[in-house]
């Protein structure tokens, strides 16, 4: 196959959710079609349960079970699928931001019973900030759900996209009797507990009498339900959803694989292929013959005596081959990779080539940090890894005077690896750790002490928000900092952070400095 062949047909995305919409299953589902694995309950979920907080073992297991599952590539139908696995749990909703960084497209599991929560809409935020083509799968419909009507009223709403179903509910819950796929014009109907492949019927046209047949005195309802449709939504077009406007909707059932074929056959067919990506210089063309690629996650180790990680890449343009010298831009060095993998489902293994939309894993010692670029000689650097306004904050401080390297040392690489977002507050020094949970925090001290023998003491610290700020008027960004000496922090890349401990701090701090930007991500 040439190599624009392999660019248009990959397909390289995430399936996001909040908690417990299904996300684990519909994944689980997606790789049988894929063959990629034959039983049920082979994949597993990488939550982290909030029961298990001080369960240290359970969180490296979980970490285990996060490398196995971070990426899972299988062939459908001549294309080449690559999932992206995002954390569950929200206190790593970073992880899981930086992911989306990574994907061409999302797909969104909602609940029907609980329609759009928290997680949910935060998620769709960052999909926003890129413009990434999204489809919603509406799940759980064997269960008493809101009206359909009214879910897709609430996405509109609540996730600021426009909607299109592609397949539409027939009953609901107890009464469930199937949907009426829109986008491939058949009845798909649903047994309860048969857990293979959907009956479907060809109806071009639901007016049709057989209908009633198959949907009985659910008949009426579905052509009165699909004369609404066609009247409020227009007509689906692949180009308002590749810009991220539009959101096509399917229902089913990803327990018991309703309406998951469904929606993979129609993912393989509009979802986008590998997409050009800006870099700070100019946009990269995955057709591009010169190999870039950025990195995206690190994977520490789980051994503590050796420092390893797995630094994960996605390959931008260009063939990335085995064993071929590669330019590390930050550092500025040549490396070569004797055993990259790939992951195949459940499995890993090296390999000597990969394909723009590919992710391939590096075994690393330390070089990497996440967001680095790595090219075939050229000076790209890829822009937005953002990081978002951590919601927690504390000091971090050595609790033994004679370790005090090694936990600088782990506070760096931590760091780098993504894992929380450092500041040093300008007032006194003192090294103050954000996370978006504390859970995090958790997972700090104990790999901060696992892996570099360092014991940290930490001290609360109550903050608002923290904001990087910037002007165009450099005497008003000094004043700024001088009146606030005591609020003012730097990032890691030495970016000016101001800490405002009150919602009603930042908004006088906004209104006496007018020429001042507050962001509340680092990518602006
Ligand atoms: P995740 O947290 O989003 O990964 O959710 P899971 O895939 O782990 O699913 C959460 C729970 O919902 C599990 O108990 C699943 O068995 C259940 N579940 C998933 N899909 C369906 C469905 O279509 N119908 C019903 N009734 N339950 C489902």
């Amino acid at each position: 196959m040439n190599f624009q062949d392999e660019i248009k047909r990959r397909r390289t995305f995430a399936i996001i959710s909040h908690p417990d919409a299904g996300k684990t299953t519909l994944t689980e589902k997606l790789l049988l079609f894929g063959g990629a694995i034959h039983v049920a309950g082979a994949v597993k979920s990488n939550k982290i349960k909030k029961t298990a907080t001080s369960d240290w073992m359970e969180i490296e297991k979980q970490r285990g079970i996060s490398v196995a599952t971070s990426v899972m590539g299988f062939d459908y139908n001549g294309y080449k699928i690559n999932i992206l696995d995002t954390p569950g749990h929200q206190d790593f909703a970073e992880d899981t931001f930086r992911t989306l960084t990574a994907v061409d497209s999302v797909i969104i599991v909602i609940d029907a019973a609980k329609g759009v929560e928290a997680q949910t809409r935060k998620l769709m935020e960052v999909c926003r900030m890129r413009n990434t083509p999204v489809i919603v799968f509406i799940n759980k419909m064997d269960r008493e759900g809101k009206d359909p009507f009214d879910l897709l009223d609430e996405i509109e709403a609540e996730l600021s996209i426009h909607v299109r179903p592609l397949s539409w509910p027939i009953g609901g819950g107890q009464t469930f009797k199937g949907v009426y796929n829109i986008f491939e014009h058949k009845l798909d109907l649903y047994t309860p507990s048969k857990q293979t492949i959907t009956e479907s019927i060809k109806f071009d046209d639901i007016h049709h009498p057989d209908l009633e047949k198959y949907i009985g005195n659910h008949t009426a309802k579905l052509r009165e339900d699909m004369e609404i449709i066609e009247g409020v939504y227009p007509l689906f077009d692949t180009k308002p959803y590749l810009e991220g406007h539009l959101a096509p909707v399917f229902f089913g059932s990803a327990l018991n694989n309703f309406g998951v074929k469904e929606l993979l056959d129609c993912f393989v067919q509009i979802a986008p292929c590998p997409l050009p990506t800006q870099a700070m210089e100019r946009v990269i063309h995955p057709e591009e013959e010169a190999f870039s690629g950025f990195i995206f996650k690190i994977h520490a180790n789980m051994d503590p005596n050796h420092r390893s990680c797995i630094a994960f890449v996605k390959v931008c343009s260009g063939k990335f081959e085995r064993n071929v010298n590669y330019k590390h831009v930050r550092q500025n060095k040549m490396l070569r990779f004797s055993s990259p993998t790939a992951f195949m489902a459940q499995k890993k293994e090296v390999v000597d080539e990969a394909y723009p939309g590919d992710i391939v894993g590096l075994p690393d010692t330390g070089n990497f940090k996440i967001g680095d670029s790595l090219t075939s000689g050229e000076e790209i650097h890829f822009k937005g890894l953002p990081s978002f306004s951590p919601e927690m904050f504390k000091y971090i401080e050595n609790a033994d005077p004679m370790k005090a390297k090694q936990l600088n040392k782990g506070i760096d690489q931590l760091m780098d690896e993504g894992v929380a977002q450092l500041f040093i507050h300008q007032n006194n020094g003192r090294k103050i750790i954000g996370t978006v949970g504390q859970l995090q925090f958790e997972v700090i001290q104990y790999r901060l002490l696992h892996e570099y023998g360092a014991q940290s003491k930490w001290e609360p610290l109550s903050l608002y928000k923290a904001c990087w700020i910037e002007s165009d008027d450099k005497d008003e960004l000094e004043n700024f900092k001088r009146r606030k000496f005591q609020y003012m922090a730097v990032d890691k890349e030495g970016r000016d952070v101001f800490l405002a401990d009150s919602g009603y701090i930042l908004q006088m701090a906004q209104q006496d400095f007018k020429n001042i930007r507050f962001h509340f991500s680092s990518e602006f």
